[in-house]
């Protein structure tokens, strides 16, 4: 089953209350509405994650369309590239373990849009990358690991500064490898780029937009 999940957090009693369930007693749930009825169902967190781990729910875009710093769009304007940019930590030095939760909090606090990869960027490098099977599974691991660190260190070297937002020129560096991607797409055997064809993701951006700080 479908669902959209609402973005409303309240007080109340979960509905689904599965093992894992956190709100048999009153406590914070949301609302998401199951498709294509529209009833409502409140569940807490743990449930909802636990019904799209079993595959019971499958969820589409949320209302609250999440912030995204750089997004590919397809010819009917949809989402199919979704890049969260970061830096990468140095106080951890388990960056998969990093990586994972940050995509299973985002899942968890704004929703990822169904069919849609999602790259994980810890600028410079590893990039990581879900497909969009695996980018609505809140425990899921990265499907393809991309390390990228001489290239983009390269790139943010002929970028000018702006003295100003040092995130925002993470993020230009990132959009301008995409459209460099886009415009002269590497062959199956450049080095380094495997991943791009192995994962289907070459295929799904071609002849897409690059777009910045996506907004609803
Ligand atoms: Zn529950």
């Amino acid at each position: 089953m479908r669902i959209e999940p609402s973005g409303v957090v309240m007080i109340g009693v979960c509905e689904i209350q599965t093992p894992k369930c956190r709100a048999k007693e009153p406590s914070a749930i949301t609302a998401v509405w199951t498709l294509p009825g529209r009833s409502q169902v409140n569940v807490c967190r743990e449930c909802m994650e636990e019904m799209v781990r079993a595959g019971e729910w499958e969820m589409l875009q949320s209302r609250i369309t999440p912030h995204v710093d750089v997004a590919v769009l397809n010819q009917d304007s949809k989402i199919v590239l979704m890049i969260e940019v970061k830096k990468r930590p140095y106080y951890d030095e388990d960056l998969l373990g990093f990586a994972v939760r940050v995509h299973r909090n985002l899942i968890v606090h704004s929703g990822i849009p169904s069919q849609v990869f999602f790259m994980l960027a810890l600028f410079p490098s590893p990039f990581y990358l879900w497909s969009p099977e695996s980018a609505l599974i809140p425990t899921a691991r990265p499907d393809f690991m991309v390390n990228c660190e001489a290239e983009m260190l390269h790139r943010r070297k002929m970028i000018a500064e702006e003295p100003s937002e040092a995130h925002s020129i993470t993020e230009e560096v990132i959009a301008d490898w995409i459209r460099d991607i886009l415009s002269h797409p590497p062959d199956r055997n450049s080095q380094g780029m495997d991943w791009l064809h192995n994962s289907g993701l070459l295929e799904r951006i071609t002849n897409g937009t690059v777009v910045r700080e996506l907004e609803p």
